[in-house]
């Protein structure tokens, strides 16, 4: 029976052990990862979607701000052109107030439109036929086209109005006479009210703060309100200048108004100097992703976790098996060396040296090599434990296994204890000449110690060897071939003992040799 070393069964199971813990490292690390790549996309997620939403929300607010100052501009622009013309400065005031502000703006937000001549005296009014006497001569828009030979349209920095006392913003033309010379400038007021209603209907409390600016960098609007921070200059600002450099972007930079950095998305308002802008800090862009991430996070994590402690048990579990098994294993090897190995002299023992022998036996048929067995036998040996007690006689029979042991020498050459004082000694691919000077040898050891052995005739302790070898021997089972050797011996010890016998060839006859 082959028994596996303990070692070996460790050795593999390290392995595995390792390729377990290998095979886990890699699923958690694997988890993780892919977890990581579905969150990282989750987060661009996040930041795309905001970029859209705050793109298509200043594209509405952008569109109506400037068409309804086209509108208004144009409004201007008619009023312009109509006091060019002498006809309809000789018609009577009423006609000449349906005439003028007839195509004027009226919708909500806007105010009313009024006429100043080169003196900045109010001349006319879509207000009323006769306007009030009012002087605009220190405004900003009458001295910036006294200052400027501008025919475009003007848009003032946001002010309170002198005649409603609200915040408005002046967009203004400039009048001028048949001789180019200046003639006085058509204005007309926004309402900062008008932005806060159409930054209401777009919905932009959803995104951050959206702001408007005027000329100069003056906040027209802001979501969420603050009246304080109306006509405030943020020129000074690195993040509007940011927005002054392109028409239309975004980039993260600090805020404006308050602390801490902002995710800015801009736009100018066509030709306009005005922009617009949304501005999310980065924690309520990713508000929801965090919730999410966490939520994910965790339970990946949590499930990571598991998978390690569930393998770290099974580990744990196959280690305790594994200590167990090895532990049997080595308990079974010890065992089967104690239950073939002869407890006096140490060499192996008659169990083993049956299995042994039908082996080789088996071999040497298979192979057509041959095989020499010798049996030995203690000469006398009742009388030499009568003589000189059982401990003598055990002393002598270990000398006689060291004297086997000095003498084979051979690997695959195996000697036994079969007996109380009989042994054998196994030689594979040994041909008699071969086994002969082996058993001479072992004799010769024996002898050579000189042991004192009264009841001998030979007066020294001895042994007598009986050979049988295959092929010589036609033994067609392993116990033929003990027999033939036993025969032998029996020859040996009829011979007079201390000396060798070979078996017949090809006859269960003995051949006699003398030692
Ligand atoms: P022969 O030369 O014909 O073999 O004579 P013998 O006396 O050796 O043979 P026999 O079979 O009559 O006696 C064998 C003796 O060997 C009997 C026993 O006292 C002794 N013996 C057998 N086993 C042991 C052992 O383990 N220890 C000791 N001290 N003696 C043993
Ligand atoms: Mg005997
Ligand atoms: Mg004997």
């Amino acid at each position: 029976m082959t028994i596996r070393s303990p070692f070996a069964r460790l050795g593999r199971w390290t392995h595995s052990a390792r390729s377990l813990t290998a095979f886990n490292l890699a699923c958690v690390a694997g988890l993780c990862s892919v977890s990581a790549v579905m969150l990282w996309d989750m987060r661009e997620d996040a930041t795309r979607r905001t970029e859209i939403t705050s793109r298509s929300l200043l594209q509405v607010l952008e569109r109506d701000i400037a068409r309804n100052i086209e509108l208004y501009g144009l409004s201007l622009q008619a009023v312009v052109d109509g006091m060019k013309r002498t006809d309809v400065a000789q018609a009577s005031p009423e006609l000449r107030h349906m005439i003028l502000f007839d195509r004027s703006a009226t919708g909500l937000g806007f105010g009313f439109i009024m006429v100043m001549n080169a003196a900045g005296d109010v001349v006319l009014s879509s207000q009323s036929v006769t306007p009030s006497s009012l002087n605009r001569a220190d405004s900003e828009y009458f001295q910036y086209f006294t200052a400027h030979d501008d025919d475009g349209l003007h848009i003032s920095p946001p002010t309170i109005s002198r005649l409603t006392g609200q915040w408005v913003v002046m967009l203004s033309r400039r009048l001028s006479s048949s001789d180019g010379s200046f003639a006085g400038v058509v204005t007309g007021a926004i309402h900062l009210d008008y932005f806060r209603g159409l930054f209401a209907a777009a919905g932009v409390a959803r995104i951050g703060t959206v702001t408007l600016y005027g000329p100069g960098g003056s906040i027209l609007m802001r979501e969420p309100f603050d009246q304080q921070l109306l006509g405030k200059s943020v020129a000074q600002q690195p993040s509007y200048r940011l927005i002054m450099a392109r028409q239309k972007g975004s980039f993260n930079g600090p805020a404006m108004i308050g602390e801490g950095e902002r995710r800015f998305e801009f736009t100018h308002v066509s030709d306009q100097p005005l922009q617009l802008s949304t501005a999310i800090p980065p924690k309520d862009i990713y508000a929801d992703w965090w919730q999410k991430a966490l939520t994910l996070g965790g339970a990946v994590l949590s499930l990571c976790a598991a998978t390690m402690g569930l393998t770290w048990l099974f580990r744990r579990e196959l280690d305790r098996r594994q200590i167990a098994e090895i532990a049997t294993s080595a308990l079974n090897v010890k065992l089967e060396r104690l239950a073939t190995t002869d407890g006096l002299t140490g060499l192996s023992n008659r169990r083993r040296f049956d299995e042994v022998l039908a082996r080789e036996w088996s071999r040497a048929v298979r192979t057509l090599q041959p095989l020499s067995l010798i049996l030995l036998d203690a000469d006398s040996f009742k009388g030499f434990n009568d003589c000189y007690g059982h401990q003598k006689g055990d002393e002598a029979l270990k000398l006689i296994a060291r004297s086997m042991e000095a003498v084979i020498s051979r690997s695959g050459d195996t000697g036994y204890r079969i007996g109380g004082e009989e042994f054998a000694v196994i030689l594979p691919d040994t041909s008699e000449e071969g086994a002969k000077i082996v058993a001479s040898r072992i004799q010769e050891a024996v002898t050579g110690w000189k042991l004192p052995h009264a009841s001998s005739t030979h007066r020294v302790l001895t042994v007598s060897c009986g050979l049988a070898q295959i092929p010589e021997t036609i033994a067609i089972e392993p116990a033929e071939l003990f027999r033939a050797a036993d025969a032998a011996l029996y020859e040996a010890k009829r011979s007079g003992r201390n000396c060798v016998r070979v078996s017949g060839a090809a006859n269960p006859n003995l051949l006699l040799v003398v030692s």
